[in-house]
């Protein structure tokens, strides 16, 4: 009887001990599946986001890229080991290239966050704007143990930025540099000037323009100062800041490194003509014709001043010494002791 029950016992005792195992395993599958849910789930987030992490253990130099990964970094494995994870370097744009020194001094600092904007290669070969945010975790020993960098491509707010920049920027009619920018320009130009380089301010205003306005209307008169732009645009094509200043009035400041004064005339004097000859034109409609010239006035940094102020009222004055004698000319800023 004893041994009966013994035995009924122990297989009780085994039955008991196979549920409890089954149990623990179906909760570790559950507990197992329910990461990997998390994970995968984790995984479609940071896609969906457009944001590429990199994660980098120190202590198994290991670095693990994830989210929208095939975007950037298309050729890079997602599990980076030892050297290898420089590599990813190779993918920022040679412009951004101290982005390496950038996370380099942010270890060795006592910062735990780190946050800048560079460009990186996409998968296309083009480079887009991308803010890199990077949080660095330390054990107690305050050695480095993680390092987590988010990516998120801001290409779209850039280029929205640049566009609201240019308008500020630029004459709405034209495209070239409003009066504003246009200043802003010339004193930069005059202030980086080099010692053998000249900086030739020209200023530009159409003869009788209100003629044309009043004759063949306004939209004529638009059509003849987005011409003029577009002609001195053609005429400038480098090393030039071009500018509206207003109305029909507008500026073009060049450099030029002259042998002698000589060199420096004949140079002025060619452009001057070909601004001259290029601004010469005839507008009409079906029963009236007019003639548009220009009327240009110059002065020249560092012969006649190197500030602002003096060459803007110098060129002033050129052109209108080039309106009072009979426009459709040009007159360079002279005084007596100068061989300009
Ligand atoms: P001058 O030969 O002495 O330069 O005389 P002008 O007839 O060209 O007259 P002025 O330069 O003094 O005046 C320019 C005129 O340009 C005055 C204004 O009505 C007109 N104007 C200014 N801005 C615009 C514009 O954006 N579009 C048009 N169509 N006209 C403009
Ligand atoms: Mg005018």
């Amino acid at each position: 009887m004893w041994e009966d029950l013994f035995g009924k016992l122990l297989l009780l005792g085994v039955v008991i001990l196979i549920l409890a195992a089954g149990g623990a395993i179906f909760v570790l599958f559950r507990i197992l599946q329910r990461d990997k849910r998390e994970l995968s789930m984790r995984l479609l987030l940071e896609e969906q986001s457009r944001e590429i992490w990199l994660d980098y253990s120190f202590r198994k130099r290991l670095l693990r890229i994830s989210g929208a990964r095939d975007q950037l970094f298309g050729g890079l494995p997602s599990n980076m080991r030892g050297e290898g994870v420089y590599e990813v370097y190779d993918w920022v744009h040679r412009n951004d290239g101290s982005i390496r020194s950038g996370i380099s001094n942010f270890l060795d600092s006592a910062e735990r966050h780190y946050e800048t904007e560079l460009r990186i290669r996409n998968a296309d070969g083009d480079y887009s704007w991308y803010s890199l945010q990077a949080t660095l975790t330390r054990d107690k020993m305050d050695v480095n143990k993680r390092l987590v960098v988010v990516l998120k491509d801001i290409n779209k707010e850039r280029s929205q930025e640049k566009k609201l920049q240019q308008r500020a920027e630029n004459d709405l009619l034209t495209g070239i540099y409003n009066k504003k920018t246009m200043e802003k320009r010339v004193r930069e130009a005059l202030a980086e000037r080099k010692d053998d380089e000249h900086q030739i301010f020209f200023m530009i205003d159409i003869d009788n323009f209100k003629k044309i306005n009043d004759t063949l209307g306004h939209i004529y008169g638009d059509k003849v100062i987005a011409d003029t732009a577009a002609r001195l645009k053609e005429i400038f094509k480098v090393n030039a800041a071009i500018g509206r200043l207003g109305g029909d009035e507008f500026a073009v400041c060049t450099s030029f490194e002259a042998f002698d004064a000589d060199n420096l005339r004949r140079y002025i004097q060619e452009k001057a003509e070909i601004v001259r000859k290029a601004l010469k034109a005839t507008y009409a409609n079906s029963d009236t014709a007019v003639e548009v010239s220009c009327s240009i006035g110059i002065a020249v940094a560092p012969d006649f001043g190197t500030d602002f102020e003096t060459i803007y009222q110098k060129a002033d004055k050129a052109l209108y010494l080039s309106k009072r004698s009979g426009k459709d000319r040009f007159n360079i800023y002279k005084n007596s002791s100068t061989n300009l």
